[in-house]
């Protein structure tokens, strides 16, 4: 049969990969540091930036209106228009509405949006990626033929998919549709004219988009980009997704089983058995085919397809079990095996034919070197699973990205499947990546480290792996493996780091959560970092182990550094403007210099977990503005040297704000919380000069009241009083006590 995939394991040789190694120093994050607009600013926590969106409990967002009802605070226009195009709820109650921009009624490319509701129905958070500010016609000057015409011509295979009448079948069967087809059906969208991530309205044209697939080996399927004026192919990206390649040999699985279907006198390599069914296929040495794989009394001979019907059977189990997801597209989507594919040649593939798998079979006629180990079977099926979610774009930074989801959940489904894991991709067979050590096989360990590719001036193409996705992969592969792990070290660049392990185990879950409820298409490794974060409060609070791993594990992977600095005391003239001042304990103003705000409509924040502190010789002038309060998250972390602004604090509690204008105070003395955990019940001690009225007030971390305590008047000296918790469910809470005019927010937790 003919080879229909292009064999692109010259483009991706190690060797070929390891040449552009390039280093850059100084403010590396493209991080989006764009102040909000003031219609954003009224409904979103300062902190928040225009792609990660924080919402203050006042605004009571409507998940299925927040377009329409805050237009201008997501600048878009009459001629914009967001639609829902998923509605998920996770496995903890929280909702997930996935939205895509629209052009006057024309799909922006990479404009998406999701935002994210509570179990409780608070909207608490919005993230992705607007386009704003297009302004283009819509009328093309070339009809959709002409276009494909270009398209084409662009492609220049020998042949085409939908010229295969075998393959135009099975389509049809896979998708239980007569009308399927692989003819490109074209699109009018508007699509960004270059590579860069900046995706800037300026940079967006009219055009025609084409999925396209070949049945020619050496031309990828691909989806094209036409400029519907010009004509010019202004983008295009990759839809086949390859593993790389490496050589040598090594033991498979032993004994397993599987299911099969009994078909006439014999038993065939399709497994019907559960909701999914997986179909598993004899490529016998060529380009797909739909030949089975028979046994007459399943009891089966064949490594390779004993192999492969296995690692299948164990991804699908893996990610059902594990993550309660039913095959890549979570709804029971057929899952398609080509095995024991061109002889000779090595690789493996999710996306040449579709939403299929192809696993070469290398370099010997022995089952010992196929490309169907369980952890490549895992990561080829895994880009079904981001295709189905996050649909990271298979170029640069999400391209990278995209890759490491594929080699994290490919090790998770060996992990799963063989009950260890070594973090080596490919092992069986002989490794190609490692996310324990990337360096061993020349991939970064470091963002914009040693080994990175340089994405920037990069145009996507075969011949440079996408700009770099097989090796900058490498940046999550490592922070994966030391947030399961643990270590210390020091990065590329010198910054010391120490991770405490979390296990893979909970690992995975929160990599599951970033991919498919946090990322879009365009997201970039500051996307990746933040998504985890978030991920991890959802599933294990704002102060937990969990999410303060998370950030020390990108820390030392270098995505967004940190500061040791867990306390920190301010000095200088503040003209405000937004500016945050934090450290990650304990902020103080004017301990032995002078703290000095000066007047300004926009405030001033002082914010850290534990206490902020504002001495004597901190002086707000008459008419400044300044807010100070606890965040509660010790996650947030941030480069040495540049503690005055502040770009991406985690969380803040404006419910329990200190807004304190144009005077001064001293944090009260003589409160004392025991025990801090508490199990059952906590005593509070508070030392009064003077007798006061009291009130204590307990609040759980989104500013809700849980509880008021006590209302009553103190008397002078030391006042010891015990609160029953019993009724009050584990977690971080805020103690706020009243004394007086003087208020004071601890933070308590309840194991
Ligand atoms: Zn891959």
């Amino acid at each position: 049969m003919k080879r229909i995939f292009k064999i692109i394991s010259k483009a991706i040789s190690p060797h070929l990969l390891a040449v552009t190694t390039v280093l850059i120093t100084g403010n590396m994050m493209a991080q989006n540091t764009n102040p909000l607009n003031s219609k954003m600013d009224a409904i979103a926590k300062p902190q928040s930036t225009p792609n990660w969106i924080e919402f203050r409990e006042e605004a009571k967002i409507n998940p299925l209106t927040i377009f329409n009802d805050y237009q201008q605070a997501f600048e878009l226009t009459a001629n914009d228009n967001m639609s829902i195009v998923k509605t998920e709820k996770d496995d903890i109650e929280f909702t997930h509405y996935r939205y895509q921009q629209f052009y006057k009624n024309l799909k922006v490319m990479y404009g998406e949006f999701i935002v994210h509701q509570l179990p409780n129905g608070f909207v608490n958070s919005a993230n992705g990626r607007l386009i704003t500010g297009i302004n283009s016609a819509i009328t093309p000057a070339l009809n959709k033929e002409q276009a494909l015409s270009l398209a084409l011509q662009f492609m220049n295979a020998k042949k085409y998919l939908w010229q295969n009448a075998d393959m135009e079948n099975e389509l049809k069967r896979q998708e239980k549709n007569v009308d399927a087809t692989y003819f490109p059906e074209g699109e009018l969208v508007l699509a960004p004219a270059n590579y860069e991530a900046t995706f800037m309205a300026s940079d967006y044209k009219l055009a025609w988009s084409f999925k396209i697939y070949t049945d020619d080996n050496e031309v990828m399927a691909k989806t094209v980009y036409v400029d519907a004026v010009s004509g010019q192919i202004i983008h295009h990206t990759d839809i086949a997704m390859n593993c790389s390649t490496g050589s040598g040999t090594s033991a498979f699985n032993g004994a397993v089983s599987f299911s099969t279907e009994l078909s006439g006198a014999s038993f065939r390599s399709h497994n019907d058995c559960q909701a999914t069914d997986i179909y598993v296929y004899n490529c016998g040495g060529g380009g797909a085919s739909t030949t089975y794989y028979t046994d007459a009394d399943n009891a089966w001979t064949g490594a390779s397809a004993i192999q492969a019907q296995w690692g299948a059977l164990s991804t699908y189990n893996y990610f059902i079990g594990v993550h309660s997801r039913a095959s890549w597209n979570g709804t029971s989507g057929d899952m398609i095996v080509y095995n024991n594919a061109f002889a000779g040649q090595n690789n493996a593939c999710w996306g040449c034919t579709g939403n299929q798998t192809i696993f070469y079979a290398g370099n010997t006629s022995s089952a010992t070197d196929d490309w169907n180990t369980n952890d490549i079977m895992g990561h080829e099926f895994t880009h079904g699973v981001t295709q189905a979610s996050a649909n990271l774009v298979y170029n640069k930074e999400s391209g990278a990205l995209n890759e490491s989801f594929s080699d994290i959940f490919g090790e998770m489904v060996e992990s799963w499947s063989e009950g260890t894991c070594d973090y080596l991709v490919g092992a069986d067979r002989g490794a190609i990546r490692s996310l324990s050590n990337p360096n061993l096989y020349g991939h970064p360990d470091t963002y914009l480290g040693t080994n990175w590719v340089s994405t920037v001036g990069c145009t996507p193409s075969g011949a440079n792996d996408q700009c770099g996705v097989h090796t900058n992969s490498g940046v999550q592969n490592r922070y994966f493996h030391i947030v399961s792990e643990g270590g210390t070290g020091t990065t590329d660049f010198g910054v010391p780091y120490n991770v405490t392990g979390i296990s893979r185990f909970t690992a995975r879950g929160i990599s599951y959560r970033a991919l498919t409820f946090y990322l879009t298409s365009s997201s970039q490794y500051i996307d990746a970092r933040k998504a985890s974060l978030q991920a991890a409060w959802d599933l294990y609070g704002q102060c937990s182990n969990e999410i303060i791993q998370v950030g020390n594990a990108w820390h030392a992977v270098g995505v967004e550094s940190q500061s040791a600095q867990f306390s920190k005391n301010f000095c200088g003239n503040y003209p405000a403007s937004g500016t945050f001042m934090q450290s990650i304990s304990l902020t103080t103003a004017a301990n032995g210099c002078a703290t000095t705000i000066t007047p300004s409509a926009t405030a001033v924040y002082f914010t850290a977990r534990d206490n902020v502190i504002l001495y004597p010789g901190f002086i707000a002038q008459s008419g400044s503005n300044f807010t100070a309060y606890l965040e509660p998250c010790s996650s947030t972390m941030w480069r040495t040297g540049s503690d005055v602004t502040m770009s991406d604090a985690e969380r803040g509690i404006t419910s329990n704000t200190l807004a304190i204008q144009n005077q001064t105070e001293k944090e009260t003395d003589g409160i004392a919380i025991v025990p801090n955990p508490f199990n059952s019940n906590f005593d509070l001690s508070i030392n009064l000069q003077n007798g006061e009225r009291t009130k204590v007030v307990l609040y759980n971390t989104l500013g809700v009241k849980v509880r008021e305590f006590m209302d009553k008047d103190l008397l002078e000296g030391v006042n010891k009083l015990s609160f029953d918790c019993r009724d009050i469910a584990t977690g971080v809470y805020m103690l706020e006590i009243n004394v007086g005019e003087t208020k004071t927010v601890k933070r308590i937790v309840k194991n």
